[in-house]
């Protein structure tokens, strides 16, 4: 079939089942352990926390996972599948041989990739009883999307949203309210945690990793409650892989191989979940030729300049420990617009084939970045995200690269959401006012 501008699917071509990659990875997944013993974690003790199912997913290596009825018919009202869309004025402007696809999570209802997992977590919280899930968020995508799925699973829901966002970006969090969720800046007064931290400063800007601290004790001090985590663990990442299994279709339909695959990371979760379907032909032997890029902030160079190493999850160290490439959980990242990308660690699968060379990684400057978001919004209508937008730079980049060698390559990348609530990002992008920041190793 000849390439279109958009690639659409119908909703019976929805996936019926996640793919699970960790039985297909080169060597096998280093287990989380517990601080205390420093041996592989008990699962039970997980379940405090999560949903059974949940856990039983995080470990599972099974090669796939039924998807329930319930959550076909959320996503579909969401608005899957997503289209596989064609960049061809990008392509023109930047005249370039290539040619340039993108799978837009941006046009589902929540606006990000993180519904994808928060209806699941919802429906198996709400199939075994809980009442009431709590989490944290940084920009705010993660919590939106929480809370608009504990909406439709009539669950209650509570967000610990990090200070420096829930006083900048007023969008999202009323965003959440409007869903019915309760949201509180996060270091809180609500948590022996957070006050421990105003107590030292009462303008703490927070964390994502304090917040998830803060999350994590509410959760354990009350009945019928369970946390929830919007990026970083398998289930998490297993969830995401309706996107790349939709896309891998989209792409047969138009007769296509990718030669680079492209996407943010901030967890891992949108490029693992995008990627993973595809590489899972790359670790059988097929798609030889396919390069695969995580591109990540220059601020918060996690796979570029961290160590691989077992770490915390959070900045309080109630996480249990995974092996993953980190700058510390202590790290604080600096305020780059991108907030979903200003996390210490990565997704333990993504480290691993990172270390085992199946990804490349890449790390850009968020100025560089917004002046590649704001050429591919004029030439395809969507305002990015700015964590998107990462993997739109590294996109015209390859680009360019193909127009120096006169190369007609294929590149595909994730857009994970669109930027219409990170509109002062760009207003300082247009004014000239965007910084860049250095990064600054933890000293130990
Ligand atoms: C949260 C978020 C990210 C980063 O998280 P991942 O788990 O790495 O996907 C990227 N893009 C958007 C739009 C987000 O909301």
């Amino acid at each position: 079939m000849e390439a279109l501008t958009s690639v659409h699917l119908t909703q019976e071509e929805i996936p019926k089942y996640w793919y699970n990659i960790i039985p297909d990875l080169p060597a096998p997944l280093p287990p989380p352990l517990d601080p205390s013993t420093m041996q592989p974690l008990n699962p039970a003790k997980g379940e405090r926390l999560f949903a059974k199912e949940l856990i039983r997913q995080e470990i599972s290596s099974e090669p796939t996972i039924k998807i329930p009825d319930e959550v076909i018919q959320a996503y579909h009202m969401i608005g899957r599948p997503t289209p596989l869309i064609r960049a061809r004025k990008l392509e023109e402007a930047l005249n370039t041989p290539a040619e340039i696809y993108f799978k837009s999570e941006a046009l589902n209802a929540s606006g990000s990739h993180k519904i994808n997992t928060a209806l699941a977590q919802a429906y198996y919280n709400k199939a075994q009883g809980t009442e009431r899930v709590v989490t944290e968020t940084g920009a705010g995508q993660w919590g939106s999307a929480l809370a608009m799925a504990a909406g439709l699973f009539d669950l209650q829901c509570e967000v610990y949203m990090v200070r420096a966002s829930y006083d900048q970006k007023p969008g999202r969090r009323i965003m959440m309210e409007t869903y019915g969720a309760k949201v509180r800046p996060s270091p809180s007064d609500n948590t022996d945690y957070g006050k421990s931290l105003l107590k030292q400063d009462m303008n703490h800007p927070g964390s994502l990793g304090v917040a998830i601290s803060e999350a994590i004790e509410d959760t354990v001090k009350h009945e019928n409650t369970r946390y929830c985590l919007g990026s970083v663990l398998n289930h998490v990442l297993l969830h995401q892989t309706v996107v790349g299994q939709e896309a891998k279709k989209q792409l047969e339909m138009i007769d296509r191989t990718p030669d680079v695959v492209i996407g943010c990371i901030g967890g891992g979760s949108n490029f693992a979940g995008f990627a993973y379907p595809l590489l899972r032909d790359k670790l059988k032997g097929k798609l030889d030729g396919t390069r695969f890029v995580a591109v990540e902030p220059t601020a918060v160079p996690s796979t570029t300049k961290g160590k691989y190493e077992y770490d915390f999850g959070d900045t309080g160290e109630m996480t249990f420990l995974v092996k993953m490439y980190t700058l510390g959980h202590k790290f604080t990242p600096p305020p780059i617009h991108a907030g979903g990308l200003r996390y210490h660690g990565k997704a333990p699968s993504l480290c691993l084939l990172i270390n085992k060379g199946l990804m490349e990684s890449v790390a850009y400057r968020q100025t560089e970045v917004f002046a590649a978001a704001k050429m591919f919004a004029r030439y395809t209508g969507i305002i990015p995200a700015p964590e998107s937008a990462h993997a739109v730079k590294k996109a015209i980049d390859e680009a360019l690269d193909a127009k120096a060698k006169n190369e007609r390559k294929v590149i595909v990348f994730n857009l994970s959401g669109h930027g219409l609530l990170d509109l002062s990002a760009y207003e300082q992008f247009n004014a000239n006012k965007l910084v860049d920041y250095e990064y600054k190793p933890l000293s130990n």
